[in-house]
């Protein structure tokens, strides 16, 4: 305040001298070279080029000057601004180039990388075989039906006819949950004093299916079944069965025989068949062992030296599984008039289809997850 013409002399204005220009352009101009990254840059640019930059603060100074000063400062400030603006966007392009630099390193992908070194595994060939005869059957109309593997006594064994004393009932034999206790003859029991087992077949399930519903019923019953047998090349305790049940009006062994061979023909080829020989089960009557052709030599090797077979032994068939008329008892169990309706039933094993199917010689091969023995199966089915 030393002179009042000064501090009204718009040509003094500090932020305009040429001096102060140069010292805030070179300042803007230094930390756009310094900005190390695009969002760095972005606070230079506001701090430099933005509204309240130096610079603009400046430009607008320059309309309370006289006219002469006024062209002289416009020119000033605007080749300063345009300076910046220029270093600005070539900072901005410069950095936008290391990034996309960096981007394509960083995000390479090396497409000759084995891609699978987290391979996907399989499905278990227990569980495609049962879903391709659970389809031979519901192509038929079957329905798929489903039981609990734990099971009461009186499921398992007595409403199927075991006897009491029927040595399938026999602890070396069956894996009791719970001891039996009470009278397992009652028939109004089902299962509330009789012990309680791991169900040592699918049959239960036929019982359960035949108190559940009405006849006429036709179900295909696949599942996880249970013995005490030591885990070999032939035996495993925790095995797969599949079970059919049909009952209705008039069904006789011949359906049974026709629906056997139907399902061979549909799982292993259309020239197969099937043969019944005399057998005994408590839960069917008349009952049956059923074989199946030989599915590799298809019975060319019977008495032929010069082609046996070793999948059948040159017997020409192959065991598969029980099968007979569901016996009238059975059906009484479940509440179902034996004089009208009448039912045939079959189960085999899957595993055991599975080796001779697939040529498994060993069905600890089967339980023991080793993925190398699912893979081959993984584009089956
Ligand atoms: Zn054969």
């Amino acid at each position: 305040m030393s002179a009042p013409n000064k501090s009204y002399d718009p040509v003094e204005v500090e932020a305009l001298k040429p001096e102060e220009v140069a010292r805030v352009t070179e300042a803007a101009l230094a930390a756009i070279a310094a900005a190390p990254d695009l969002g760095a840059l972005r606070e230079v640019k506001i701090a430099h080029a933005g509204d309240r930059s130096p610079l603009a603060l400046a430009n607008r100074e320059i309309g309370a000057l006289p006219p002469q000063a006024k062209a002289e400062a416009g020119r000033r400030v605007g080749q300063a601004r345009g300076a910046v603006n220029k270093a600005l966007a070539a900072r901005q392009a410069e950095l936008e180039a290391e990034r996309d630099a960096r981007v394509l390193v960083e995000e390479a992908v090396d497409v000759t990388l084995p891609h699978d070194r987290v391979p996907a595994g399989a499905r278990h060939p227990i569980t495609t075989l049962a879903e391709r005869i659970e389809d031979v059957f519901t192509a038929m109309g079957y329905a798929v039906a489903e039981g609990p593997e734990v099971e009461t006594e009186w499921h398992n064994f007595d409403a199927l006819n075991f006897p009491p004393d029927h040595p399938a009932r026999e602890a070396q034999d069956t894996f009791f949950v719970r001891a039996p206790g009470g009278d397992r003859h009652a028939e109004d029991a089902r299962g509330s004093s009789s012990g309680v087992v791991l169900r040592t077949h699918t049959s239960p399930v036929q019982i359960r299916s035949l108190l559940d519903r009405e006849p006429p019923v036709y179900v295909v019953c696949p599942g996880r079944t249970f013995r005490t047998d030591e885990l070999d090349a032939t035996h495993t305790p925790v095995f797969h069965q599949v079970e059919l049940l049909a009952v209705d009006e008039g069904l006789t062994m011949a359906d049974l025989k026709g629906t056997l061979d139907h399902m061979v023909q549909a799982l292993f080829g259309e020239d197969m068949t099937t043969r019944l020989r005399p057998n005994f089960f408590p839960f069917t009557e008349p009952s049956a062992e059923m074989d199946m052709r030989c599915y590799v030599c298809r019975g060319a090797s019977v008495g032929n030296p010069d082609r046996p077979c070793r999948t059948c032994s040159s017997e020409g068939w192959i065991e598969l599984g029980g099968c007979g008329m569901v016996n009238p008892r059975v059906l009484v169990a479940c509440g179902v008039d034996p004089e009208r309706y009448s039912g045939f039933a079959f189960g085999f094993g899957i595993e055991r289809m599975l080796m001779f199917r697939h040529n498994v010689d060993d069905m600890r091969d089967m339980v023991e997850g080793d993925v190398r023995f699912t893979r081959p199966f993984g584009m089956e089915i």
